[in-house]
């Protein structure tokens, strides 16, 4: 499937047919767990917690046609919202998101075990056990915007460690994630400081650009050498780009849309960096929104998803040069 059809986006990718993995390995429709047979970590690669980001499909596409197998502990590849991923059209592209609901914003005891149902919290309950027995998860994700990769680490400092040892990408954005929900990357002990497990969510860039599957080819590759799951030889050719320091910026401050009227003064994409507080960033009717402090950076600014209480930007601080 390739279009030009979104207004502000070329579709660059071919979308992979899903359907030759839908009987998984798991007792879970779409869901594969490799055992090595001999102790060790049990990793987890999930794809499409947002059902039009499909970079990460296409990289667990390509993992299972080559038979990737762990080396020790257990593999898990997990195309999470199918059927929202089913529904993508390119004359309308956003609807793939998800079905119901955001499925990145149930990952919570009372949410899961609360008497509200949706597509999406049939999926999570579905995977909810095996998630559980994860000690470490890569989720890959993409943007509404064309801006460098993100690795949001989450606001522990396990997971920022994990991130620079990961090394790649080069922007680590710690944050606590959305008011709405929780996020699968925060689930249970993956945001709990006291457990060893951790997980990462990787923006690999803009949904439908072909940079973005290089980014989530690479991060995966790195991440499975990093956790010894297969040697260093094994998708050295995913290793692309050469690595640069990291840097960590910290979010301070969301900002949610009153009303409809919201815009952003500038065609903002992500990381644009204002050296002085006070500056105009956006206005929503009368309110005008200010960056709050000097060299304030902004982190995901998306208009694509527009509505009273959502969040359309975040305001970020950066922390130090590693
Ligand atoms: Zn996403």
């Amino acid at each position: 499937m390739l279009s030009t059809a979104d207004k502000a986006y070329p579709i660059e990718v071919a979308f992979p047919d899903l359907a030759r993995w839908q009987a998984g390995n798991t007792g879970i429709d779409h869901v594969f767990t490799f055992d090595s047979g001999r102790p060790g970590p049990h990793v987890m690669i999930n794809a499409l917690t947002h059902g039009n980001e499909v970079c990460g499909a296409i990289v667990l596409d390509e993992l299972l046609q080559r038979g990737i197998r762990p080396l020790r502990g257990k593999l898990t590849l997990a195309f999470a919202n199918v059927a929202a991923y089913r529904r993508f059209n390119p004359a309308d592209p956003d609807r793939a998101r998800f079905i119901d609901e955001d499925f990145n914003r149930i990952w919570s005891e009372s949410v899961l075990n609360g008497p509200r149902d949706s597509s999406e919290l049939r999926r999570a309950r579905a995977l909810r056990q095996l998630i559980d027995s994860v000690d470490y998860l890569l989720d890959l994700h993409s943007m509404h915007e064309s801006c460098a990769p993100l690795l949001l680490s989450g606001p522990c400092d396990k997971g920022i460690d994990f991130a620079r040892q990961l090394g790649f990408p080069a922007n680590i954005i710690v944050d606590a994630g959305h008011a709405q929900g929780c996020r699968l990357r925060d689930y249970a002990d993956f945001g709990n400081s006291a457990s060893p497990k951790n997980a990462l969510l990787v923006e690999c860039g803009q949904h439908w650009e072909r940079s973005a599957v290089v980014v989530a080819r690479q991060v995966t590759a790195r991440f499975l050498h990093m956790l010894e799951v297969i040697s260093q030889e094994h998708l050295h050719d995913w290793i692309a780009r050469p690595i640069e320091g990291q840097q960590i910026i910290r979010v301070t401050d969301a900002v949610v849309a009153d009303s409809l009227k919201f815009h952003f003064v500038e065609n903002f994409r992500g990381l644009e960096t204002f050296p002085y507080a006070g500056t105009l960033i956006a206005t929503d009717g009368p309110r005008e929104i200010r960056t709050p402090y000097d060299n304030c950076i902004l982190v995901m600014p998306s208009l694509r998803q527009l509505a009273p209480g959502v969040t359309v930007v975040r305001f970020g601080k950066l922390n130090h040069h590693t």
